[in-house]
């Protein structure tokens, strides 16, 4: 094993301190220390931008360069790459990253139980976990809070509720102050796993006990939890009594829960609120959940209303890796016949249509780039293996109950990692619970 700088002090500097016997790439080494040209780069920042921008074929070369830059024993770099897999939503090269790393720390523990939870895998976050107690690591705040949302996801309440006292006596024996964000990161936990008078608890001693206002962003958590709850009056109130201005996001996630909760006249209040406060700008996605509601009510004339704000939106993309390659998807209009396996693509797309469809075959030219990635999934990935598609928008209501009754009628499972979160598709459900 390499003993490492870096590895011994975690967080460790922005600069990883490369070894000396480094050998001699892209320039040479010098006495002094790195190679030139990666003189004041990172690894674990090129990796994090990687994992911003689901860039993964960049990220795979990083990871070979830290083979040969000798970093392969380094805990902060294997964390990197561990997130950043998980970000690109490939948890199996996450999990072999973690499954071959010579020593771990608390964070690279809970990178990895984070990794299974963000790519919906409540069950394989949980079993990690155990095996972390087992080797005797003592599991932090965050450990548990990202554990409470897995427990939710699996339906393990009682597991749950052991995490949550333990964070409970964490808090209380450690000496340790919790800060605002521990508050944020206990919120956000609970509205995830829908523990609504846990969050309310928290929410009650961040100020009483430790006096910390807080913010926007807890008002956030808050008005999200109670919402996902079901409790869209109180939710409501919470908005227009926060001390600052409510947000985008605060008046978003409000009329998301009304339309999962289909209550279409106090959505008609919140919009009309978050007009009249002069929001939303810039942002359309309002009026996207506004005619969505319209059509399920068959408002139609209302529904034609909310489209024409909508206007246009950037162009809708998506990409599947199939073995080293990955391959993009977008309208192409008369165009289509440029893509790779075009005859067989759009036999494909017409037979999901059938099968997995409401009956209607659309004009492939014309379907959104997932579900012609899908089709290509279909097609081209071997066995069993998950489909895994990646999109630069929401993915819409339509496609989404699409893969939901494709992962039935196939028998296959699809992973889409949309602008906003994983959705995993197997036997016909998904695992966002249509929340999204
Ligand atoms: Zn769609
Ligand atoms: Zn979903």
């Amino acid at each position: 094993m390499l003993p490492s700088a870096a590895a011994s002090s975690y967080p460790a500097p922005t600069i990883p301190t490369y070894s000396s016997s480094c050998p001699p790439l892209l320039g040479g080494a010098d006495a002094a220390g790195p190679p030139a040209p990666l003189r004041g780069l990172s690894l674990p920042r090129l990796l994090k931008n990687c994992a911003g921008a689901v860039a993964l074929p960049q990220g795979r070369q990083l990871h070979a360069l830290s083979y040969k830059l000798r970093l392969s024993s380094d805990l902060y770099v294997q964390t990197s790459l561990l997130s950043m897999y998980a970000s690109c939503g490939q948890l199996d090269d996450a999990l072999r990253v973690f499954d071959r790393m010579p020593h771990r720390n608390i964070v690279a523990w809970t990178a990895a139980v984070d990794a299974c939870i963000r790519s919906d895998r409540p069950g394989a976050a949980v079993s990690l976990f155990l095996r972390m107690l087992e080797s005797g690591m003592r599991p932090d705040r965050f450990a548990i809070v990202s554990l409470l949302s897995a427990c939710a996801h699996l339906g393990a309440l009682d597991l749950g509720r052991a995490a949550h006292g333990y964070v409970e006596k964490d808090a209380e024996f450690s000496g340790v102050q919790p800060n605002e964000l521990t508050f944020l990161a206990l919120l956000c936990g609970c509205s995830h796993a829908g523990l609504v008078d846990e969050g309310r608890h928290y929410f009650d001693m961040m100020r009483t006990k430790y006096g910390i206002a807080p913010g926007v962003k807890h008002y956030s958590c808050m008005v999200d939890m109670l919402g996902r709850a079901g409790l869209l009056d109180e939710a409501l109130q919470m908005a227009l009594t926060m001390p600052a201005k409510p947000n985008h996001i605060i008046w978003g996630s409000l009329l998301s829960a009304c339309r999962i909760h289909k209550n279409l006249s106090l959505a008609e209040q919140v919009m009309e609120i978050a007009v009249g406060e002069g929001c939303p700008v810039g942002d359309t996605s309002h009026y996207v959940i506004m005619s969505s509601m319209y059509r399920e009510a068959e408002l139609v004339e209302k529904m034609a209303s909310m489209r024409t704000k909508v206007g246009r939106k950037p162009q809708g993309k998506s990409w599947i890796e199939v073995g080293s390659s990955v391959y993009e998807f977008g309208v192409r209009g008369n165009g289509g016949h440029s893509y790779p396996m075009w005859g067989e693509l759009r036999t494909m797309l017409e037979q999901v249509e059938e099968k997995a469809g409401d009956g209607k075959v659309e004009n492939p030219l014309d379907a959104h780039s997932e579900k012609t990635a899908l089709a290509f999934g279909l097609l081209k990935v071997r066995g069993s293996a998950p489909v895994r598609i990646s999109k630069n928008l929401r993915i819409c209501e339509d496609c989404h109950s699409l893969m939901k009754s494709v992962s039935r009628v196939y028998k296959r499972e699809i992973v889409i990692r949309d602008c906003t979160r994983f959705h995993r598709f197997t036997e016909g459900q998904c695992s966002c619970h249509d929340y999204w």
